[in-house]
């Protein structure tokens, strides 16, 4: 399971970035794995700590972690797990330490192509737009790759040479000083930045990025019987990666609006229908909402406060295919107030005619105590 990312910094949810900052810095010295050479444990929780300050240090990934909480990160890239393992964590820890995090664990370098960073983006449906499916469009924001040089960030017809700085290892070995003393680091190259070619003359389109920032629209097919914070996958459909890697995936969050009338429950949906007291005595025809209208529904004669009707096949669909599930009317047997005096008369001479056969109902007390307990 993922700690919370505030927990495992100590900072509270309102934490200024200069407080996250402290916190990261001041827990970091004792985790670094320097100090604790080869003990997993600390390892596990340095990562964790890496983590945790990669998304609170950054105000768009802690925006997104404030909505959407890990779920919404795994989406976007950053969380645990995710697609571009280490790559920002390596930048915290340079900006900390002046090396390479994944040097300090004796891990490998990136080099080689590196595929697409995944993006998430949020919609919102209604409950009946959930019960049927629908196709929403969604727009975000996406690097694709640069059409002018295919990728490659040179300008078309100029030569793509072996990086100087690195020899075309994309990697270079440098002496950092850090807290810990003298260290000697894999860090990527800072020319080529990782590739080990550099174009001689950068693409004019792309400033030599390889890359083009756009806005995507794209149509979501949202399936019924969806439920709220549930994420559609699209893969390949987020942020280009090096030329011969593949894109990101874009993740749909989906949130699922409330609907007054109904409360979900798995696959059944809860409704409450007033019936005032006379005719819930003397039983009645009432119009009970559905996801699909209004339905006819008969209440019995000497229906109780709390009994519930159930309307079978007029709840959610399974996500899965399969039956839908019900509809359950809770029954609020109501007391009329305010009565005038016809009113009055005319329920004082009934309430006169009662007798012990229907005073009451003859069920026991639990019988009648589980219809009134509510389940909101
Ligand atoms: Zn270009
Ligand atoms: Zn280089």
């Amino acid at each position: 399971m993922t700690r919370d990312y505030y927990e495992v910094l100590g900072v509270p949810r309102d934490a200024q970035d200069g407080q996250i900052k402290k916190a990261f810095r001041r827990l970091a010295r004792e985790l670094h794995p320097d100090q604790n050479q080869g003990d997993p444990e600390t390892e596990e929780r340095f990562k964790e700590l890496a983590q945790a300050y990669e998304v609170l240090s950054d105000p768009d990934k802690r925006r997104t972690y404030d909505t959407y909480g890990h779920e919404g990160l795994r989406g976007a890239g950053a969380g645990p797990g995710a697609a571009n393992g280490f790559g920002s964590m390596s930048d915290i820890f340079s900006a900390f330490f002046g090396g390479g995090f994944e040097s300090a664990f004796g891990g490998g370098g990136r080099g080689g192509p590196t595929a697409g960073a995944d993006a998430a983006v949020g919609v919102e449906i209604d409950l009946a737009e959930a019960a049927t499916g629908i196709t929403v469009d969604v727009s975000f924001e996406a690097d694709a790759r640069c059409e002018t040089c295919n990728g490659n960030a040179a300008r078309p017809g100029t030569p793509i040479v072996t990086c100087e700085r690195c020899g075309g290892a994309g990697q270079v070995q440098s002496v950092a000083r850090t807290p810990f003393g003298q260290m000697v680091r894999a860090t990527v190259c800072d020319v080529c930045e990782g590739a080990g070619r550099v174009p001689q003359e950068p693409c004019d389109t792309c400033d030599g990025r390889g890359m083009v920032r756009e806005t995507r629209t794209l149509a979501v097919d949202i399936p019924a019987g969806i439920e709220d914070g549930q994420r559609i996958r699209l893969s390949g459909r987020a942020h280009a990666g090096s030329p011969a890697a593949p894109a990101g995936d874009l993740y749909v969050i989906v949130q699922v609006r409330a609907d007054e009338r109904f409360l979900r429950e798995g696959d059944n949906l809860v409704t409450v229908v007033d019936v005032p007291a006379p005719l819930a005595a003397l039983g009645t025809t009432l119009d009970v909402p559905t996801l699909d209208g209004g339905v006819a529904t008969a209440i019995a004669p000497g229906t109780q406060p709390g009994e519930i009707l159930t309307l079978s096949g007029q709840g959610m669909p399974r996500l899965r295919g399969g039956r839908r599930g019900d509809l359950q009317v809770v029954v609020n047997v109501t007391i009329p107030r305010h009565l005038d005096r016809d009113q009055r008369e005319l329920l004082e001479r009934f309430a006169e005619t009662l007798h012990d056969g229907n005073r009451g109902t003859e069920d026991g007390m639990l019988a009648k105590l589980r219809r009134l307990v509510t389940r909101a």
